[in-house]
């Protein structure tokens, strides 16, 4: 988190509470509340009738012009090129009334009023004649949406380096999180997951949003032409955000399932909040935007809330979210108050927003990998275990039959011979009922072990069924499959299982066929376990084969 917040403190040069760097003097801010007439307040009438607000910020919470009046503690000489700033200021208007000058100077950072010789920081007003100390500044402010501006005084060279610096931190910031939003929609589209194109979908919002909300759209002139003079955008974008991040944490959470009271405050914070936001559009109730921030606040406890469950859960997806939005949700509860005009946010504070939000994206895009990867571990060790018997440790019955079913077809089309040995262990019942199914279960890994170590690496030996197991032999003929069978009768007859410090005398009948032109799988399995039928009515111990003439071989 620091790497990305630390440059961004640097970038603008402050800390909480201190004056931002470059200040000239301090400066008093009064607001008027009544309306008033223009020639009465710049003729210095109504002086009195300013309230001195504390700090130095000017914070319009309704959307009617209000007056605001600044004064220096000190003299500002016209030599320092002194110049009125006012950070972030959204969508504000600013007409002001300075000394020396008879007209007002309207500011914007959109629109005609906008002056393209300054960064989307802040509204600079150029003091030209300087500033006697005491002397008023008269500001007539218009907030479409509250939107707290720091005021400061600060020398045109001052102006110029935090610009420089602005510009840069802001195309570092918003372009990392438009990237990583195209990023995880290309994810979407190359791997299928929609979970990243939610994300994606709530950077690109996210980005959006900052852009249209700050200013920084003006570094796409036609982008800010059809988007940028209109204060509606931005809560469109923040609504559009909030959904598809609701979206992206119910799934990547599960919190449907595991987490239903929670998803269903979050989904019912998500309904009021964009109602809220989009009634911003209609009503300019002050209560509309408080309340509307306060349902975010508790939406992002609750997702907090959800997060730390899934971790109590052991679900790894509660630890990403958890490092995401903790700094996310912290900074956000400082704007949210500095909008609510409940305390002064820092002015590190725009560039630090946008990024946690770039770490958080970044956190999640890995907790996202994370759980893909997870996925993909569990899906090959749950093909590994359906393809492999866990008593015998030989090929299960469904990767056997896929496995014959392959070689028969490569066998056909390539024109090479392939047999099959079907073995079954004599009187493995006995053993059984005897000695329990414990000695039942070494005999048959014993059995098992000592078959496939007289196999070629090539051939393939499958566990069919309780105790009768499938032999492949590729590029065989009967007759060497004949031999291979006599191996494995020999195999398992030379001597006798120990298992437990107990002898066990073991033998096995056994099928052989090779397979025969236009002969299907299931053909050649009849054919095998026809053969293996024979050798258990000849008396057991024996290998049959089985192809055009039937050949058999008694015990040696
Ligand atoms: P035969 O084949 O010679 O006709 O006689 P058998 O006694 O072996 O009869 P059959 O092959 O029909 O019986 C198979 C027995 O294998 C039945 C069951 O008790 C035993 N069996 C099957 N699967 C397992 C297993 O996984 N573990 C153990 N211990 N026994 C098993
Ligand atoms: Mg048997």
């Amino acid at each position: 988190m620091l790497w990305v917040v630390l440059p961004s403190l640097l970038m603008s040069g402050q800390v909480l509470g201190a004056p931002p760097a470059g200040t000239l003097a301090e400066l008093s801010v009064a607001r008027l509340d009544p309306e008033a007439d223009v020639v009465d307040v710049t003729a210095g009438l109504l002086d009195n009738e300013f309230a001195p607000v504390a700090g130095q910020v000017i914070h319009e919470f309704t959307p009617q012009p209000r007056w605001w009046k600044i004064t220096a503690n000190r003299t500002l000489d016209e030599p320092l090129r002194a110049q009125l700033v006012l950070q972030s200021p959204g969508h504000n208007t600013v007409e002001a009334w300075l000394p020396g000058s008879t007209a007002p100077i309207t500011r914007a950072l959109l629109g005609p009023d906008a002056d393209p010789g300054f960064s989307s920081r802040a509204l600079v007003f150029p003091l030209p004649a300087g500033l006697p100390a005491g002397q008023p500044i008269y500001l007539r402010v218009e907030s479409p949406i509250s939107t707290p501006m720091s005021v400061s005084i600060e020398s045109l060279a001052a102006v110029h380096h935090a610009d420089l610096n602005h510009v840069a931190g802001r195309a570092f910031l918003l372009g990392g999180l438009g990237l990583m939003g195209l990023l995880a929609l290309g994810l979407w589209i190359g791997i299928g997951e929609r979970g990243y194109a939610y994300l994606g979908l709530s950077l690109l919002a996210q980005v959006a949003f900052f852009a249209t909300n700050s200013g920084d759209i003006r570094m796409v002139p036609a982008l800010a032409e059809l988007l940028g003079t209109d204060w509606r955008w931005p809560r469109l974008f923040v609504v559009a955000n909030a959904a598809f991040n609701v979206i992206f944490l119910t799934r990547y959470l599960d919190m449907r399932a595991r987490q239903p009271a929670l998803w269903t405050l979050l989904l019912a914070c998500l309904g009021v909040f964009s109602l809220l936001a989009l009634g911003t559009w209609i009503t300019a109730a002050h209560w509309v935007p408080v309340v509307g921030n306060l349902v975010l606040v508790l939406g992002t406890v609750a997702v907090v809330i959800a997060a730390v469950f899934a971790c109590l859960g052991r679900q790894r997806s509660g630890y990403f979210v958890l490092a995401s939005w903790v700094p996310m949700a912290s900074l956000l509860m400082v704007r949210v108050g500095e909008t609510s005009g409940l305390w002064a946010g820092p002015s590190w504070l725009m560039h630090a927003l946008p990024a946690a939000l770039l770490f958080a994206g970044m956190a999640l895009m890995v907790g996202l990998s994370d759980t893909l990867q997870q996925l993909r571990r569990d899906r090959d060790r749950a093909s590994r275990m359906a393809s492999v018997d866990v008593l015998t440790g030989a090929m299960s019955r469904t990767a056997i039959q896929n496995r014959l079913k392959a070689c028969v077809e490569e066998s056909h089309r390539r024109r090479i011979p392939l047999s099959v040995v079907f073995f079954d262990i004599d009187r493995f019942k006995r053993i059984n009922d005897e000695y329990g199914h414990g000695i039942g279960d070494s005999c048959l890994k014993i059995i098992a072990l000592r078959t496939r170590n007289r196999l070629r690496t090539y051939d393939s030996l499958g566990r069919w069924g309780g105790d009768e197991l499938l032999v492949i032999l590729p590029d065989t003929h009967l007759e060497e499959a004949m031999g291979v069978a006599e191996n494995l009768r020999s195999a398992v007859n030379c001597r006798p299982l120990s298992i437990d410090g107990h002898l066990f005398d073991a033998s096995l009948s056994l099928g052989v066929a090779e397979l025969v032109d236009g002969e299907t799988a299931a053909q050649l399995l009849d054919r095998v376990d026809a053969a293996l039928y024979a050798s258990k009515a000849g008396g057991r111990d024996r290998v049959t084969g089985r192809l055009a003439v039937t050949a058999t071989t008694a015990p040696a």
